[in-house]
């Protein structure tokens, strides 16, 4: 198979764990005898630092003209600290969304065996954890109008959702759940917010046309409290925007780590796949990421966009093969591991590409 990727890094560690995640497609391609051609572009702090941009016209092009991209992270300290900034990394992030129509972002969170003792749950509690969350991605409060008033004293942003939008990420859900346990879980605030008071419409709207799928609605504060006491009862989960980044971080504890977890966003025209995490500024060039999002991430791409399960499922082998020798990268590491086998990031690619 013959495919264009873009390797867009971005900032911080999304560098560091790209390069790991890129090896991997390398390796993957000459051992199935693939022709994967790569370019890379800019995007972030990194873009705005050299074209005052965070997402150029030239990197948006090339994202077009891509069949998936492997995505790292955007975000800087320097914009964290400074709320008036008009520059910011994450409008790159968003427009990329919007310009690309990734209307669907699929995190599949699910836990290695090996690493029931990473996550501060209890394992009893844990082992078996297998979710697979659509977040909405191009709607909701993060889109809407925003703005100041009263003299600067007061701030809004506007959530807004439209039947469409419902409809065509909670379908991909339906799907989804088709594929898997048969249960679907709607996430929402219909006892408060309008926006989910049609979002729960909709959604038991499609529940007809899916009689197989056993649709329960749950409130988010009640989603978030469940996700923890008890995630063997979710299958798919389907929800907004906003809740659906808060409630996915919260789920990355089932993973053991952010560095565990990877993410599509798929919708209109090319695919982006990337880790949940972001920049993180705190270890960035120390060496000690964990690359195994970014190498999950790349699994996702060669699954979802080019079809190739095979090659996609020898990645997640590799990964779990990693575990089970007991390789650990600093975030997944317990007291029980061997300092022998606590790697960074650029040993923990070699020895990954050793088992693939
Ligand atoms: P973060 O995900 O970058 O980091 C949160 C914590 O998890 C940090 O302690 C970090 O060290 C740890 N962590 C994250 N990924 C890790 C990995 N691969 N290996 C080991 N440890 C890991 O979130 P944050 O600190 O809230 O944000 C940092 C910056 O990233 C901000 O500028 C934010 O805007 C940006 N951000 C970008 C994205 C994105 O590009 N999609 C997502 C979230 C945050």
């Amino acid at each position: 198979m013959k495919k264009n990727i873009l390797i867009v890094p971005g900032d911080g560690i999304g560098q560091e764990v790209t390069e790991v995640g890129k090896s991997v497609l390398v390796k993957i391609a000459e051992k199935f005898g693939h022709e994967f051609i790569y370019d890379e572009a800019l995007m972030g702090h990194v873009a705005i630092e050299a074209t005052g941009n965070p997402l150029p016209d030239e990197t948006l092009a090339k994202m077009r003209a891509s069949d998936a991209i492997l995505f790292g992270a955007v975000g800087h300290p320097k914009y964290d600290n400074d709320p008036t900034a008009k520059v910011r990394p994450e409008q790159g992030l968003l427009k990329m969304r919007k310009e690309l129509g990734l209307y669907a972002n699929l995190r599949p969170i699910k836990l290695f065996d090996e690493l029931l003792g990473a996550s501060s749950i209890k394992p009893e509690i844990l082992k078996g954890s297998d979710i697979l969350f659509f977040r909405e991605l191009t709607g909701d409060i993060y889109f809407g109008e925003k703005g100041r008033k009263n003299d600067n004293n007061s701030a809004y942003d506007i959530a807004e959702y439209s039947r469409y939008e419902v409809e065509r990420i909670g379908r991909k859900a339906f799907e989804a759940a088709r594929t898997r346990g048969k249960k679907l879980c709607s996430v929402d605030k219909a006892n408060v917010l309008e926006t989910s008071r049609l979002w729960r419409e909709v959604i038991q709207g499609l529940a007809v046309e899916y009689p197989d799928i056993e649709v329960e609605h749950q409130f988010v504060d009640s989603a978030a409290m469940m996700l923890i006491k008890d995630p063997r009862r979710f299958d798919v989960v389907v929800t907004a925007n906003l809740f659906g980044d808060i409630l996915t971080d919260e789920a990355s504890q089932i993973a053991g780590s952010m560095g565990m977890l990877a993410s599509a966003s798929v919708g209109d025209s090319t695919g982006v796949y990337e880790p949940i995490h972001g920049s993180a500024h705190d270890i960035t060039g120390k060496g000690i990421a964990n690359p195994l999002a970014s190498v999950l991430s790349a699994a996702l791409l060669l699954d979802i966009s080019f079809g190739l399960k095979e090659e996609s499922e020898t990645i997640i082998a590799a990964v779990d093969k990693l575990l089970k020798d007991g390789f650990r990268t600093r975030d997944i590491a317990d007291a029980l591991t061997p300092a022998d086998r606590i790697l960074n990031t650029e040993v923990a690619g070699i020895e990954l590409l050793k088992r693939i």
